[in-house]
C-alpha cells in the first residue's frame, strides 16, 4: 500500500497554533477590529482557544489517514461529526459574543474554518474509499490464497515450456499426486492418453504464443496416481507479466461427475427405462445414420421388427408385474441374440426392432429372426409362472437411397403380414405387401361401418356324417361383401378385427345371426350350429353369460352351439382358455378343435382338458390322395379320438378318394367342397326349415 506523505500541518497542535495566530492577527488588524466585539481581548481569547482546539481535532484527524484503521475505531466517526459541525458551532460562538450583526473579521473566520473543515472531510473521505479498496484488495487475496490451498481445483505455474513451478494441494486431492514431486516435471504428463497430452502441450503452446489471449479452455482426460482417469475442464492464463506469479497458470477442475450424469441423463434420453434397450429416438437416429453410410453395392441396411403375439393377455391375465418382467426377459434374449454390431431396440409397448448394419445379407436377418423365434419357445420363468409369448417378425432390406420412415415402415408391414399369417412367423417385406397393407388399413375403417351397411352376412357350411351320409350340423362362416372390392374372404378381414377389438362385436352377431338360423330348424333332425370363436373372444369375461343368455331367449339346448377354437388360440391362452373351455363344456356346450395338425398341441392336453370334437385340418386331408402322401397324421388323429372317445371330423373333403379313405379310417363327419361349400341362409332356411318334410343329402 503506498502511504501519502503526511502534510506539516498534520500535527494537532501545529493546527491549532497556526489557526489561533491568523484569527489573531485578523482581529488585531485595526482595518478589521472597529467596534467589533471581537477587538475585547476577553472574547478574542475565548475564540481563538475554541478555534485551536476545533483546528487541533481537524488536523489530527486529517493524520490518522492512511494508519491501520483497527487501532481508531470509534473515534473516526467522532472526529467527521466535529469537523462538519465546525461551520455552525463557529456561527453559534459568534452569535453568542456578538449582540449586533456579525463583522467582517468573524466571517473571515467563519469562511475559513468552514473551508478548512470541508477540505479536511474530501481529504479524509479520500483515503476512507481507498483505505476500503485495500482491505478489499487483501481479504481478496487472502481468499484466493485460501482458494488454492484448500479447493479441490488444481492450481498449476507453469514455464512456458510447461515446466511445473507450483502445484496446488489439489493435486493430490484431485489426481493423488504429491505436488511436490511434480515440481519441475511437464504439465503435459498428467494426461491420461498420448492425445490427452498432446492437447495440454498444444494448449499450452498457444498460450504462451500470443500474450494477447486472455484465457484458453480445454477439455481433457487426466490420469491419476492410482492409473484411474478424471475428466477435466482445463484454462491457461497467461500471467508472466504479474511479478508476483511470473508464468502461465493452468487450472484444472475435476468435472468427471458432472459428465457421468450427463452421460446418465442422455442415456435416459436415448434408452428405454425398462429393458435398457435403444429407445425409438437412438433407434431411428442409428438407422439413419447407417442409411446415409449405405453404399451402392455394399451389403444393405436391415430390419426386423419384432411384435409380440398376444402380448396383452400376459398383462391381462398375470398383471403388470409380470408382464413387465418378461419383457425385461424378452429384452435380454433380444439382446444376446444380435451381434455387437447391431442395434437392438424396444420401440415401445410389445414393439421390438433390430437394425442390422454388418455384412451377412438377408440370411443372416433371417437366421436372426430364425434364432428368436426359438428362443421365445422356451417359457419365460417368473416365480411360479412361465408364459411363452411368441412374436411376429416382419424383415425389411433397405434400398439404396431409403429414409428412416419408409424402411421401418416395411418392416411393420412384413410384420403385420407375419400377423396375418398365424403366430410366430416370420416374413420378408415385398412392395406387393404395400398394396395389402394400405388396403388393410381402409377396410380397418370400413369393417366398423359395414355393420350399419348390412355388408356382413353369414353363410354355413354343413357337417355331414361319413357314414350315414345325413347332415348333422352347420359351421356358420362370416362373410363381408365390399361395395368397392367385393367379397373379401375372413381370412384377411378377422385379423383386422381382432386388432382393432371390433372382432368382439362381430361374433356376437354372426353367434346370434347363426342361432337365429337354428331356431328355424327342423328339431327332429337335431342339428347343431358351430361358431368360430378367436383367441380375443375366449377371453371375455362375459362370454359365457352372452352365450346363456342367447340360446335361453331362443329356448335351444346349449348342445345346439358348438364354439370352434384352433388349437394354437387354446394353447396361447394358456390355463385360463383351459378353464373357460371346461366351463363352456359345464354348461352344455360343445367345444371342436378348428384345423387340428396345423398349430401345436399336446396330446396329454387334450387328455387333462377334452374337447367334443377335432377337426383334422385340411392339410392332412389333402394328404390321402396326393401321390407320396403321407396318410400317417389322419390316422393317429382318428386313434387318439377314438381313444379319448371324441367326435371326429375332416376339413377340406375335395375328392371322392379322400371321403372314400376317411370313411375307411372311421371317421365320423366332414366337410368339404365335395360334400357341401357354404351355404346362403335362404338355401339352409330351405333345406333344414320345418316347413320341409325332406332332407335333400348332401352328397350322392
Ligand atoms: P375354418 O374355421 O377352418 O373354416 C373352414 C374354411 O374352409 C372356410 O373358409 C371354408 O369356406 C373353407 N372350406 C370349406 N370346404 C373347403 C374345401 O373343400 N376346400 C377348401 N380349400 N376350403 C374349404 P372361409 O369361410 O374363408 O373361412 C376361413 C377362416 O376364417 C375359417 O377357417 C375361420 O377360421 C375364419 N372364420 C370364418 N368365419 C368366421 C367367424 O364368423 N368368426 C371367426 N372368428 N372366424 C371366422
Ligand atoms: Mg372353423
Ligand atoms: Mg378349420
Amino acid at each position: 500500500m503506498n502511504e501519502r506523505p503526511r502534510m506539516a500541518l498534520a500535527t494537532p497542535m501545529a493546527w491549532g497554533a497556526a489557526t489561533a495566530a491568523v484569527l489573531w492577527l485578523l482581529t488585531v488588524d485595526p482595518a478589521v477590529r472597529g467596534d467589533d466585539v471581537l477587538g475585547s481581548t476577553g472574547s478574542r481569547i475565548a475564540v481563538t482557544v475554541l478555534l485551536a482546539v476545533i483546528g487541533g481535532g481537524i488536523a489530527r484527524l486529517v493524520d490518522r489517514r492512511g494508519r491501520d484503521e483497527r487501532d481508531a475505531p470509534i473515534s473516526r466517526p467522532i472526529a467527521l461529526a466535529v469537523v462538519g459541525a465546525t461551520p455552525p458551532v463557529a456561527l453559534a460562538v459568534t452569535a453568542l459574543a456578538v449582540s449586533g450583526a456579525p463583522t467582517r473579521g468573524s466571517v473571515v473566520a467563519v469562511s475559513g474554518l468552514a473551508v478548512g473543515a470541508v477540505v479536511a472531510v474530501v481529504i479524509r473521505l479520500t483515503g476512507e474509499v481507498d483505505r476500503v479498496r485495500d482491505a478489499i484488495d487483501r481479504r481478496g487475496r487472502r481468499r484466493a490464497g485460501a482458494l488454492v490451498e484448500n479447493g479441490s481445483d488444481v492450481v498449476l505455474v507453469v514455464d512456458v515450456d510447461g515446466r511445473i513451478r507450483y502445484a496446488s494441494p489439489g493435486l493430490s486431492r484431485t489426481l493423488g499426486h504429491l505436488p511436490a514431486e511434480w515440481d519441475g516435471r511437464d504439465v503435459a504428463d498428467l494426461g491420461a492418453d498420448e492425445s490427452d497430452r498432446d492437447l495440454i502441450g498444444s494448449r499450452l503452446a498457444a498460450a504462451g504464443a500470443d500474450a494477447g489471449v486472455r484465457s484458453i479452455e480445454f477439455e481433457v482426460t487426466l490420469g491419476c496416481h492410482d492409473g484411474q482417469r478424471r475428466h477435466a475442464e482445463g484454462v491457461v492464463v497467461d500471467r508472466r507479466n504479474d511479478g508476483a506469479i511470473g508464468g502461465l497458470v493452468v487450472t484444472f477442475r475435476d468435472i468427471t461427475e458432472q459428465r457421468d450424469l450427463e452421460r446418465q441423463l442422455s442415456h435416459r434420453a436415448f434408452h428405454d427405462e425398462l429393458t435398457g434397450l435403444a429407445n425409438r429416438a437412438l433407434f431411428l437416429d442409428r438407422m439413419d445414420h447407417a442409411l446415409r453410410l449405405t453404399r451402392q453395392g455394399g451389403d444393405p441396411v436391415m430390419v426386423l421388427f419384432i411384435d409380440l403375439d398376444d402380448f396383452k393377455e400376459v398383462n391381462d391375465q398375470y398383471g403388470h408385474g409380470v408382464g413387465d418382467e418378461t419383457l425385461r426377459v424378452i429384452a435380454d434374449r433380444i439382446r444376446t441374440a444380435t451381434s455387437s454390431g447391431d442395434t437392438a431396440a424396444r420401440l415401445g409397448g410389445d414393439e421390438f426392432a433390430v437394425l442390422l448394419e454388418d455384412s451377412g445379407g438377408l440370411d443372416r436377418a433371417l437366421d436372426l429372426a430364425e434364432r428368436l423365434l426359438a428362443g421365445l419357445r422356451d417359457p419365460v420363468r417368473i416365480g411360479a409362472t412361465e408364459v411363452v409369448v411368441l412374436a411376429s417378425i416382419g424383415i425389411a432390406v433397405a434400398p439404396v437411397g431409403a429414409n428412416t420412415t419408409s424402411l421401418l415402415r416395411e418392416a411393420d408391414i412384413a410384420m403385420y403380414e407375419a400377423k396375418r399369417a398365424g403366430k410366430g412367423q416370420i416374413r420378408i417385406f415385398d412392395p406387393a405387401m404395400r398394396r395389402v397393407a394400405a388396403r388393410q388399413l381402409a377396410y380397418r375403417g370400413e369393417l366398423s361401418h359395414a355393420f350399419g351397411r348390412d355388408q356382413l352376412r353369414v353363410v354355413y357350411q354343413p357337417y355331414v356324417d361319413l357314414a350315414s351320409g345325413e347332415v348333422r350340423g352347420a359351421e356358420a362362416l362370416v362373410r363381408w361383401h365390399h361395395p368397392e372390392h367385393g367379397e373379401i374372404p375372413p381370412a384377411e378381414f378377422i385379423p383386422i378385427a381382432v386388432r382393432s377389438g371390433l372382432i368382439v362385436k362381430i361374433g356376437r352377431w354372426v353367434i346370434e345371426t347363426a342361432l337365429d338360423q337354428a331356431v328355424g330348424w327342423r328339431s327332429d333332425l337335431d342339428l347343431f350350429v358351430s361358431v368360430n370363436l378367436t383367441a380375443t373372444e375366449l377371453r371375455q369375461p362375459d362370454l359365457i353369460e352372452h352365450l346363456v343368455e342367447t340360446v335361453r331367449t331362443r329356448r335351444l339346448p346349449a348342445g345346439s352351439l358348438v364354439l370352434e377354437l384352433t388349437e394354437t388360440d387354446l394353447m396361447e391362452g394358456g390355463d385360463r382358455a383351459l378353464e373357460t373351455v371346461a366351463d363352456l363344456r359345464r354348461h352344455g356346450f360343445g367345444v371342436a378343435l378348428d384345423d387340428f395338425g396345423a398349430g401345436y398341441c399336446s396330446i396329454s392336453h387334450l387328455q387333462a382338458h377334452p374337447v367334443d370334437m377335432i377337426k383334422i385340418d385340411r392339410a392332412f386331408v389333402a394328404q390321402l390322395d396326393r401321390p407320396g402322401g403321407d396318410p400317417t397324421m389322419v390316422r393317429a388323429v382318428l386313434g387318439l379320438t377314438e381313444t379319448l372317445e371324441i367326435r371326429s371330423a375332416a376339413e377340406g373333403i375335395e375328392t371322392p378318394e379322400q371321403l372314400r379313405e376317411l370313411r375307411r379310417l372311421g371317421c365320423m363327419v366332414g366337410q368339404g367342397h365335395l360334400l357341401a361349400g357354404p351355404l346362403e341362409a335362404p338355401v339352409v332356411a330351405r333345406r333344414f326349415g320345418r316347413a320341409d318334410d325332406e332332407v335333400a343329402p348332401a352328397y350322392g
